[in-house]
């Protein structure tokens, strides 16, 4: 049936087509950087790594842009405290939020852009917004949004128009509100001596302030895809439930006014919330729990991971102690399994039928069940009874060939649910570099980064004789020798890559 998803926009799962064959733009909204991110946070981040890397195994190129927001209320307001600039205030929680992404295995965006660093880019947006009247200046010089003025407001939240109009008799210069208080929004809000007090203040021709929270997307995301070569609509928009009001709401209308399309995404997908044994995560319950203590607590990835994909993207997940030891045991089991296959896998060509029954059935469940909105634990119901037919034969003592082991291979790439460094991980995960796509074919100069670029071939290399592609596979020798590397295959069906 084809890749498909549950479209937020029309409530309904629609066939996925890029709007440029090939190449997939998508924007996902990132972290507020006045802490560190929790746990359900990540889960939306983790919805979104494997949405990207389902894109890319299906052979689309995918741009991946998210934001940082570096200038908001909470921000000012911790910064203020602390006597720093808002910039030097926020950095050590950028940092913590790639380090956060790293051990969740998450795939690095292509851009991270910041608000702050965007600055000039949303003083346009709110000029053209201002020149199309569809923006005014209030009396208390912060420019609004006038919703009225844009007939689609509501359209994605789908707002009643009627209660809209009800609603819509104020502003509001906060960046959260309800859905039953539908206001006109805050574009640029004009500076307070506590702004001012932490460099969070910038002139333009409207007068000195800072942007509101919805402007940054709106501005960075058309930035980045005019830069990019790529229009003016996204071909993917996602985040989390509680961002489609009011913010991807605010971000369609600022959007769409300035550009006059009709869409700012043609594609919206949101991910459900996490909660944490039962209830929501907030500082009110002490309940907020971060990857970094989870990292602490000695929980690994591949099991964190398996615990979020175990349950669809847009249904509730409840964190528990049971649901991670039991997510813990999966994942141990995968790895182990995996290591077995590895270690059996034949050198000599031709395989059983078993084998090649099994590895279709992997490939296809997989790839159907991913296809279908994501859906994750079913992609990952075909793992375990992989798991369990496969043992099944090699208790026979049948070994499986190349080819099989590339389609398990493939098929784990994009969940990334074994545990870390054990098991059967060979250089086709978190290999550093062989996690970004195909490598380039000129090797990096500095050293550490062109063993990454090494142990990246030597993997799209056992890819490409997964699939049978011997003549890929030996230009990648070539090109690995010409640069100075060796690759070996091991008996346990990894691969070894050394300087000669
Ligand atoms: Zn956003």
């Amino acid at each position: 049936m084809g890749l498909r998803f549950y479209n937020t926009l029309s409530r309904s799962i629609e066939p996925f087509t890029p709007a440029v064959p090939g190449r997939v733009s998508m924007y996902t909204c990132g972290p507020t950087i006045w802490n560190y991110a929790h746990i359900g946070n990540f889960r939306t981040f983790l919805f979104e790594d494997l949405l990207r890397r389902w894109l890319e195994a299906r052979g689309l190129r995918v741009f991946h842009v998210m934001n940082l927001t570096d200038v908001d209320d909470r921000i000012i307001k911790e910064a203020g405290a602390r006597g720093l600039p808002i910039r030097e205030f926020t950095e050590p929680f950028a940092r913590a939020f790639f380090e956060d992404r790293d051990f969740l295995r998450i795939r690095p965006a292509h851009a991270y852009p910041r608000a702050t660093d965007f600055i000039a880019e949303m003083i346009r947006l709110v000029e053209g917004l201002l020149a199309k009247g569809v923006a005014y200046q209030g009396d208390d010089r912060s420019v609004y949004f006038a919703i009225q003025r844009f007939p689609a407001y509501g359209q994605l939240s789908q707002l009643d128009r009627r209660s809209l109009k009800a609603g819509a008799s104020g502003r509001v210069s906060t960046d959260e509100y309800d859905k039953e208080n539908a206001q006109d929004f805050v574009l640029w809000k004009a500076a307070r001596p506590e702004d001012e007090a932490v460099a969070a203040a910038w002139d333009a021709p409207f007068g000195r302030g800072r942007p509101g929270w919805h402007l940054e997307c709106s501005a960075m995301a058309l930035a980045l895809l005019a830069r990019e070569g790529l229009g003016e609509v996204l071909d993917i928009h996602a985040g989390g439930v509680d961002l489609i009001f009011p913010h991807h709401e605010d971000e369609i209308a600022q959007s769409c006014a300035f550009t006059g399309a009709s869409h700012f995404a043609r594609v919206w997908l949101h991910g459900e919330f996490l909660n944490v044994r039962g209830t929501k995560m907030s500082k009110r319950f002490g309940n907020i729990t971060t990857p970094r203590d989870l990292k602490a607590d000695g929980v690994d990835a591949g099991a964190l991971r398996l615990l979020m994909f175990q349950t669809h993207y847009r249904q509730k997940l409840d964190l528990t102690d049971e649901a991670l030891a039991a997510a813990r045991e999966g994942s141990r089991r995968l790895g182990e399994f995996d290591g077995r296959l590895r270690r059996a896998t034949r050198r000599t060509a031709g395989t059983p039928n078993a084998w090649a029954e099994w590895a279709g059935r992997v490939a296809g469940d997989v790839s159907e069940a991913l296809d279908d909105d994501l859906n994750a634990p079913r992609a990952i119901a075909t793992l375990f009874d992989a798991v369990r037919d496969g043992n099944r034969l090699l208790d026979q003592g049948l070994p499986p060939g190349d080819g099989e082991v590339a389609e398990w291979v493939r098929a784990l790439e994009v969940l990334d649910v074994l545990p870390s460094g054990g098991g059967g991980t060979t250089v086709s995960h978190g290999a550093g570099a062989a996690a970004e796509g195909a490598p380039s074919d000129t090797p990096p100069t500095e050293p550490e980064a062109s063993e990454n670029w090494a142990r990246a071939w030597a993997a799209a290399r056992l890819t490409a004789k997964g699939r049978r592609d011997f003549k890929e596979a030996d230009r990648i020798r070539d090109l690995l020798k010409a640069a100075g590397w060796s690759v070996r295959d091991n008996k346990d069906g990894t691969v070894e890559v050394r300087r000669v």
